[in-house]
Parts: C-alpha cells; structure tokens; sequence
C-alpha cells in the first residue's frame, strides 16, 4: 500500500488535505491529514466517501458524447475535439470571438482550471459571466473598503475577547472553524452568533442575536452610533476616508429604529455593544448575508465597526470574509493570460437574461464547466430556454447533471483523484495543498486543462505550449518561491505563504488608492415590506451536499422540505405535513411544511441544489436581481406568499 496527497476540490472554506491510501488492487481510502495546521486530520462525509463514491458512480461519464435526437451517443476523443474546434472556428468565422460564451462556476476546484481561460483568450476574449451566485457583494464591498480581502490567521482568534460569527453556518458549512471556537470558549472567549435562522453554533452563543434578513447592515451602524458618541480617536480618524458622510447616513436612524428595523431590542444592541466593543473582538462573516439586495453595503457597514472600534491591524481583531493572499503570490496570470484579452460579460445572476437579450453578436456555442447554471441560477425556466435556444451547447462534467442532459457535446471530466493538480481557498487559511493523482482516470475521461490544450493544437493557436500538469504548475509557483514554496516541497506538506504571526493591515496601511481605509458612504438599501409577497424564500446548502452536488445522500422525497416556523404556520393556518404552493414574482413550486422552532418567522427554508428532474427545483421562484455591489445574486431577497394547496 502506498499513500499519496490530495485534497478536497469542493467548493469548502476548509481546503481540507486528504492522504490516500492506494492498495495494490488499486482500491483507495481518503483519510485527513493530521500534519495539516487547520484542517488537523478531520474531514467531512462529502470528503471522505462522497468524492470517491463518485469515481465510481453509474452516472459517471466516461466517454465524449454526443447529442442525437432526445439521447446521447458516446463519440470518440477525435470525433469531439473536431466537433467542437469546428463549431469555434466557424463561430469565429461568421461571428468573432463574442459569440463564444464560457460559463464557468466553482464545482471543482483546482489552479489547473484556470487553464481554459488561457483557451478562451487566445481566442481574442469570449463572453463570460462577471459576479457570482455567492460571495461577489461582500469582495467588492471589502475591496472598497481595505482594497483587497485578508483574513487573519485561524489561531488569532486566541488573541481576541469575543468572537462574532455573523450569517456563518460553521457546523454545517465551515467545520474546522468549529475546533477554533470550541478551544476560544474553554479560554473564556465571550461568542457571539448572528443569524435569522438559529444553528448549531448559536446553541453555544454567549449572546445569540436572531436578526431579521437583509438588515445586518443595519445592527453594525447602531454600534458604530454608539462609538461616534463615544469619539473616535485622532489617529483612526487619520487613516480612513468618508467618516463625515458615515456620520450622516447613521444620524438617519435612532437605535430604536434600528431596533424595529433588525428586529433586535435596544437591550441585546446594549449587550452586543458591550460584549463587541469591549477588548478585541475578531468577527467571521458568512455567505448567506450575500445574498441580498443590500450586501455590498452590508459588509461594508461591518468593515467600517470593525475600523472604528479599532478590531483592524491588531492582534485579535479583523473581519474575515475572504482571503487574496494566496491567489495574488501565485502567477496565475501565466497560466490564463488574462490581461492579452477583453472579454465581454454578462452579469452571472442574470446570465440567462443576457443570452436571450444580447444580440450584438448572440451566442452561438457555449462551453460550460464546473458548473451545473440549469440547477444553480436564478429563473430555472428562463435558464433553461436560454440555453435551449442556443445552436451549440457543450458541458464538461464527471457526472451526468440536468446540465449535461440539455448539452450537445458532453466531455467527461476527471475528478481530483485522477490528476495532478494545487488546491487553496480564498476563503479562509492559506494552506495550499498537492494533489497527486491517485488512480487513473476512469474510462475516456481527461483534466479539462488536457482538453483545452488538443483543442488548441487543433486550432493551431499559438502560445498554449504542450508541456505537463508539474510544468504548468511550476509556473504559477514561481512567485511563491521566496516564501520557500515549491512543487517538491508541496509534495511533501501543505504550506502556507506567511505563519500566524503575520497580522492583516498593521499600521492602519490599506491598499486602497490612498492607503487610507474607506468607511461606509452610501446608505443601506432597506426595501418596503410586500404585503402580498410578505415572506422570504432561504435556500442555504446543508451538511451532507454543496450546491447540486451529492444530492442523491438528501432524503429528496416529492416535494422539497419547505421548513417553517410555527408562528408563521399559525398565520397561515399551515401545519406540518401541509403541502403548498409557493408563489414569487420569478414563479411558482410545491413544497411540503416542516415545522421547526430554529427558522425566522419570515423565511421560508428549503435546501438548495434540488435537481430539476426531482420537479420543485427552489430556482425555480428565485429572484434575478443584482447586488448594490458587485454583481451578486439577490437570491435569499425572494419575496413569496405561501398557500395550502387544495
Ligand atoms: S467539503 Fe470542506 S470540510 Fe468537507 S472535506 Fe471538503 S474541504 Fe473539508
């Protein structure tokens, strides 16, 4: 038996690293890895069995396939790699480069990915999706603010006096911050837990503030009320930009009507106010907070408490949504060549709206990889007839999705374990880890970075070399040399750029334009309540899926699970069991109640990722708009209205 290193490629703060066992027989065990920092050995089901349960699975798809008819015919490599480079070339031929679309999200993850954007560009820039379905808000927002996102290292959290979690589901989403805040508990760390929808970790919560959605933004400008009153300091007030117009966009509000606003009484603001404010205070933001129209300024509002009660470049302190640290130390431009291309883009929430408006040139042939939009986008009907309207759809896919069922050309993909590969986060630590290859690939199946390189050898594009995964990795790595990082070394143990030590922001220095931190100075969107549509539609991933991944180990049923509370079942004189009719302004889906304690009364909760061919799919309702910043989904601002179907 040999053992080899990989990682988790899932869409996961974690980044966990995996040891393999590979048995003479060629069976292999996925194991954590106990050397890792933060991820210590411990893995979640979806890393330890799901992964590999796919490898094998019946869905997987193991040969190029080509649509005929309602059904797929399995081609050979030869027949799709001319197939597609033809319909390119024609494209570009009658069309030009725009026609092209490249649609991408984050199913698998991997520095290797990146590659088919080099393709992509060496085409002379496509149309590709800008924003996101998750966290774009908050980046932008961050980015406004500190000019680029950093998180503090995990073990600096011993160094605060209260942890905030805010909008983060740890134990089902995050679960190695878990071990942080267990330990940060036992050290006398006062724990605060923000969210609607009560979880595991508000259970452990020194203070649990059951906030209504989308108001978040709100609760953060009554305390930095509270520090206006109290006067910030000469020195912080040197360092940031914006604080006349944060003070007028604060002096709007009372804290009684943030009050009425968050749903937060004037006491738990005073609690919160107390336990925040006093000592150093570190608070981790979660995703779901992004989902809304006013996230941007949201984060951005929660920045600005984090600068002005002094939680920024010091010990303990921090707002940790994302980090850049890794991605911007590695020569990923080398690999995708971003900046010889300009590509035209279409908003990623709306990019089936974009499809069907944009004629100047329409799409005409659509690479798909990583992703599974007909499922995971906004607008599931409008998705789909926007796809189906276009002449040539090609997916690259492990497994068969709704997805791939609609594609012309279907390429099987490799999972992780069937090539080599560097995984890291941007969400989190910076541990960066190898991934070995550990089987062969199974049946026809290739690295989509494989492909890319024959299509474009096909095509006879210049600058995309014919040399090995290790090569293209060296390159990227280059950069990460004067930390001492190199691929051999990557071999042998996941390592980090900077140690624990290493603190964001020290001396109030940013990277903004002028090196001055900017403060919130625009006013948080708060929309008027619907009466008709007065409800709002939640749809968060649980434990053992992510996104329409692994949906097959949820009990799926014939109905989604629609989870509700009961004081909202009272009102609309629901009980458990009741089946019934969700209606938006996108449409309309059936759902069976569940009543639970642990949801707000105004969300209607169900899980994400339900396939379309299950029916009931929550895209299907789901809202189309676009984020104040950064082209984020608006997706948790659904408003419904709910009724018994008869
Ligand atoms: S999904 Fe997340 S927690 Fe689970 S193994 Fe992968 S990285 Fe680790």
């Amino acid at each position: 038996m040999k053992t080899l290193k990989s990682a988790c490629p899932l869409d996961c703060w974690d980044a966990c690293s995996f040891i393999v066992e590979v048995k003479e027989n060629g069976d292999f065990n996925v194991k954590g890895d106990a050397n890792h920092p933060i991820t210590q050995g411990f893995l979640c089901k979806k890393g330890r069995e799901y992964l590999k349960e796919r490898v094998f699975s019946s869905n997987r798809i193991k040969t190029p396939l080509l649509k005929q008819g309602e059904s797929h015919i399995p081609i050979s490599w030869e027949q799709a790699i001319s197939i597609f480079a033809e319909k390119i070339k024609l494209t570009l031929d009658n069309y030009g480069p725009k026609a092209i679309a490249h649609y991408y999200d984050s199913g698998a993850g991997g520095l290797l990915k990146s590659l088919e954007h080099r393709f992509f560009n060496l085409l002379g820039g496509v149309t590709e999706p800008i924003g996101s379905l998750c966290w774009a808000a908050g980046l932008e927002g961050t980015k406004e603010d500190f000019g680029t996102y950093y998180c503090h290292h995990p073990l600096d959290m011993y160094n605060s006096d209260c942890i905030v979690i805010w909008g983060r589901n740890v134990t089902e989403t995050n679960i190695h911050l878990l071990p942080f805040i267990n330990e940060g508990l036992k050290r006398g760390k006062k724990l605060v837990v923000i969210d609607p929808n009560e979880t595991k970790i508000s259970e452990k919560a020194t203070l649990y503030l059951k906030i209504n959605p989308a108001t978040d933004g709100f609760l953060a400008l009554a305390l930095i009320k509270k520090l206006i009153n109290l006067g910030i300091s000469q020195e912080l007030l040197k360092h940031c930009n914006n604080y006349d117009d944060l003070v007028k966009i604060v002096d709007c509000y009372t804290v009684e009507e943030i009050s009425e606003i968050t749903g937060i009484g004037v006491n738990e603001i005073d609690q919160f106010a107390k336990l925040y404010l006093s000592g150093r205070s570190t608070i981790y933001l979660g995703y779901g907070m992004q989902r809304y129209y006013n996230s941007g300024n949201t984060i951005r509002a929660i920045n600005s408490l984090a600068y002005l009660s002094g939680n920024v470049g010091v010990k303990g302190g921090g707002v940790n949504y994302a980090d850049s640290y890794v991605a911007k130390n590695l020569d990923i431009n080398s690999l995708t060549l971003a900046n010889s291309a300009q590509p035209r883009y279409f908003p990623k929430p709306q990019f089936a709206e974009y499809l069907l408006k944009e004629k100047e040139p329409p799409i005409k042939v659509l690479y798909i990889s990583r992703a599974n939009p007909i499922v995971t986008l906004p607008n599931t009907n409008k998705t789909l007839k926007a796809f189906l309207d276009i002449d040539f759809v090609v997916c690259c896919d492990v497994v068969h999705t709704d997805t791939t069922k609609i594609a012309d050309l279907v390429l099987p993909a490799t999972t992780s374990f069937e090539e080599e590969d560097l995984i890291f986060t941007s969400m989190w630590h910076r541990y960066i880890n190898y991934v070995h290859p550990v089987i062969e690939p199974q049946g026809q199946s290739k690295p989509e970075w494989m492909i890319f390189q024959e299509l474009a050898k096909y095509l006879d594009l210049p600058n995309f070399p014919q040399i090995t995964a290790s090569q293209w990795i060296e390159k990227a790595l280059k950069p990460m040399e004067k930390y001492n990082i190199t691929l051999e070394k990557l071999k042998e143990k996941s390592l980090s750029p900077t140690d624990q030590y290493s603190l964001p922001w020290q001396g109030l220095k940013f990277s903004t334009s002028d090196g001055k931190f900017n403060l919130l100075n625009e006013k948080i969107l708060l929309l008027e309540e619907n009466k008709d549509f007065s409800y709002l539609f939640m749809t968060p991933h649980p434990k053992l899926s992510l996104h329409s991944q692994f949906q097959q180990h949820l009990k799926l049923g014939d109905y989604p699970q629609i989870f509700i509370n009961p004081k909202l079942a009272k009102k609309e004189g629901l009980k458990d069991g009741d089946i019934v009719i969700i209606k938006s302004k996108t449409g309309e889906l059936k759902g069976e109640i569940t009543l639970v304690d642990w949801v707000h009364r105004k969300v209607l909760f169900t899980y994400e990722g339900r396939p379309l061919s299950y029916g009931n799919t929550p895209n299907l309702i789901t809202d189309e708009g676009l984020t104040d910043i950064g082209i984020g989904t608006t997706m948790y601002q659904t408003y419904c209205k709910i009724i018994k179907s008869s």
